[in-house]
């Protein structure tokens, strides 16, 4: 097994459908009334959040204690980052106190990597910058998989704002490994060409959604990120939504099978209309709960539970 999860990259296709397996495993537990395992009793996660989450943090949070494990939740606001405290500073005080795995959101891309040589425990990378979120990334695999019984051949229409999401960069990385043709759809402003191609060289790239939808098994709106946004990249947001939003008359072109997916938070009306975000094809309430299972199987797996 590896011992860090710093991009979706660390996983080979056998690591990952283990991951995959073992979540599915942790989600028959958390039909059952008693949700706790002892599995991580007496083992310290230390969730170290310096950027803003919602989803993510509680995923962890939920996962980690219901494999018993001690849990410390580190946010910037508040401690000594405030004062100006370096990263490696407060690696080595999580050092100290024993932590054995380490979650990290930090807005630099990169920071999990750097943390990991400073810290003796297992890095998991919750989202770093515009780089990666590879549990994302995994809890989207499982729902997929989980949805329409396979991964292998499946068609995923990644759209939206793929220049400032790490959730399409893991999910790139990641659905190849395991077999899926994905394709990036949006904007020539938010799709990096050279960036798709060095991601996986079987991924396609598409501006118009409307020739996509119809050969989707699956379509994964992205947030349209306007807080990394320094320039301007599309005229409106008006324009932006007719163009590659995902509203009825566009889900209907979907086949029969196909799902909608979105990581949030989402921006209903912009990117989603608020009736597809709530249709029976959407699985992102879905994708929620099973974030909690795959990152119990994340944190299991990683840290040698038993
Ligand atoms: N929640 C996801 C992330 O942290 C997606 C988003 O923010 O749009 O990357």
């Amino acid at each position: 097994m590896i011992k860090h999860l710093r991009s979706a990259a660390d996983l080979d296709a056998e690591t990952a459908t283990l991951i995959l397996d073992t979540a599915a495993e942790m989600a028959a537990l958390s039909g059952r009334e008693v949700k706790k395992l002892p599995a991580l009793r007496g083992r310290t996660v230390v969730n170290l959040f310096y950027e803003d989450s919602t989803r993510t943090r509680i995923s962890f949070e939920a996962a980690a204690k219901r494999l018993s494990a001690d849990v410390i939740n580190f946010s910037a606001k508040g401690s000594s980052v405030s004062k100006g405290e370096s990263l490696k500073d407060t690696a080595l005080t999580l050092q100290a106190m024993g932590a054995d795995a380490v979650v990290i959101r930090h807005s630099a891309s990169g920071a999990p990597h750097r943390l990991a040589n400073w810290v003796e425990g297992s890095v998991v990378n919750a989202g770093d910058g515009t780089h990666e979120h590879p549990t994302q990334a995994l809890l989207d695999a499982y729902t997929m998989r989980s949805r329409l019984g396979r991964l292998d051949g499946l068609r995923v229409s990644i759209v939206g704002d793929v220049l400032h999401s790490r959730v399409a960069r893991s999910n790139v990385l990641l659905l190849s490994t395991l077999g899926a043709q994905v394709t990036l759809v949006g904007p020539p402003t938010l799709i990096p060409l050279d960036v798709a191609a060095a991601l996986s060289p079987s991924t396609k790239v598409s501006y118009d959604l409307d020739s996509v939808i119809p050969d989707s098994d699956v379509v994964m709106m992205l947030r349209v990120q306007t807080e990394r946004m320094q320039d301007s990249y599309f005229p409106s947001a008006r324009e932006y939504s007719r163009r590659y939003g995902l509203d009825l008359p566009r889900m209907r072109n979907m086949p029969e099978h196909a799902i909608v997916m979105h990581p949030g938070p989402m921006n209903r009306g912009m990117e989603i209309a608020p009736e597809v975000a709530d249709s029976p094809r959407s699985t992102i309430v879905e994708q929620v709960a099973n974030g909690v299972s795959v990152r119990m199987a994340v944190l299991y797996l990683l840290l040698g539970g038993k």
